[in-house]
């Protein structure tokens, strides 16, 4: 094991400052996937900064109509909050349908959205990876990658982002709130994973240092609809082939707002916007939405065993929409 150090961060000024003192430091939330990044040799930090008990952990309504999730907020109690099962329930349904009781209540908000890609490569350290070394190659192209992207992938690296929390957060059109060394700053969900290009290595816009304080919802629109709907290989415990994150409403017979989101099949959540502009205004038909499937879907570039991907995204799209739409 190689020697670390570990300091509990009093404020959100002190973890900011103590990270800036030390390079190659690491925020520790519930360290359900650090620490094991860590005793597998992919991670290996001087320091560990404890920002799990900052004051953080905290669900507040905006004057707006909209909610503030602080980012210690434990992925379970997320899921159980009335306002987010209420008015966000694609959000609860996201969280639920990730990880395991037990690793819900030790995970927060800001961990699940920075957790690492799944991609075998990437977690055996006695094989090359352009995400864990940059420059070393990417074997799950020609290797194992029926888990792996299909939509925006580059040459260096065909992974995938792993959190389904994201990629509800990506249909929400939530905002990332970030505290660093030059101060506050927002970003877009939807903006702040990356695709791989050629910085495989750089899963977000974090800049070094900075500490994910928040995640606001804005008020969610009247008349909508929204479900999370998962595709995997066993029914818990595992992470999603793909899945679909939809909010729709359906007036008169045809669509008024549509925001649709997919997981499993980018290095980012990839927001379907293309999709949601065949949606837009159109008939509420089951035909409608496989073509708004269809028009997301035709930038995908399986490789060799991931084809299946672009089937079960078309399917699943549709079966979420006519759900949603039955229900308006
Ligand atoms: C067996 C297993 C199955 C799983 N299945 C799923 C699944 O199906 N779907 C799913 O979405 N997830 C799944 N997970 C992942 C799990 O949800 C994540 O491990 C968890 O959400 C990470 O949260 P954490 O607080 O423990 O993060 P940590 O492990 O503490 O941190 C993760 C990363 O985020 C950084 N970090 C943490 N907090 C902050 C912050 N506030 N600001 C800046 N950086 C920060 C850390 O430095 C680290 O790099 C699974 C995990 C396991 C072990
Ligand atoms: S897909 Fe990305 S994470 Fe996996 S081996 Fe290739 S470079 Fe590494």
């Amino acid at each position: 094991m190689k020697p670390f150090g570990y300091v509990r961060a009093g404020s959100v000024a002190h973890a900011v400052q103590v990270a800036a003192e030390r390079p190659g430091a690491r925020f520790l939330g519930g360290g359900t996937n650090l620490v094991d990044l860590m005793k597998l040799g992919v991670e290996s930090p001087p320091l560990l900064i404890d920002v799990s008990r900052l004051p953080l952990d905290r669900i507040e309504e905006l004057a707006d109509g909209g909610l503030r999730i602080g980012a210690m907020v434990r992925n379970s109690d997320l899921a159980a909050a009335p306002a987010v099962r209420d008015r966000y329930p694609v959000l609860s349904q996201a969280v639920l349908a990730g990880a395991s009781g037990q690793l819900r209540n030790t995970a927060t908000t800001g961990g699940n959205l920075l957790q690492r890609t799944r991609c075998l490569y990437f977690q055996d350290v006695t094989k090359p990876c352009n995400k864990r070394a940059p420059g070393t190659g990417c074997p799950a192209r020609e290797g194992t990658h029926r888990d792996l992207a299909v939509l925006g992938h580059s040459e260096h690296c065909i992974a995938t982002q792993p959190s389904d929390m994201a990629v509800a957060l990506a249909a929400l059109d939530a905002t990332v709130h970030l505290h660093g060394p030059d101060g506050e700053r927002s970003v877009p969900v939807t903006a702040f994973h990356r695709l791989p290009g050629d910085r495989p290595d750089r899963d977000t816009v974090i800049r070094t240092g900075e500490l994910l304080t928040a995640v606001e919802l804005p008020p969610a629109l009247p008349g909508v609809h929204m479900r999370y709907r998962k595709a995997r290989d066993r029914t818990s415990f595992a992470f999603a082939l793909v899945s679909v994150a939809a909010v729709l409403a359906v007036r008169d017979g045809a669509v008024r707002h549509a925001a649709l989101a997919y997981g499993g099949l980018a290095h980012r959540p990839w927001r379907a916007r293309a999709a949601e502009a065949v949606l837009h205004g159109a008939s509420a038909t089951e035909d409608t939405f496989a073509r708004a499937a269809d028009a997301e879907l035709a930038a995908a570039r399986p490789l060799r065993d991931n084809g299946f991907k672009v089937a079960l995204a078309r399917n699943l799209t549709v079966g979420v929409l006519a759900d949603l739409a039955a229900r308006a």
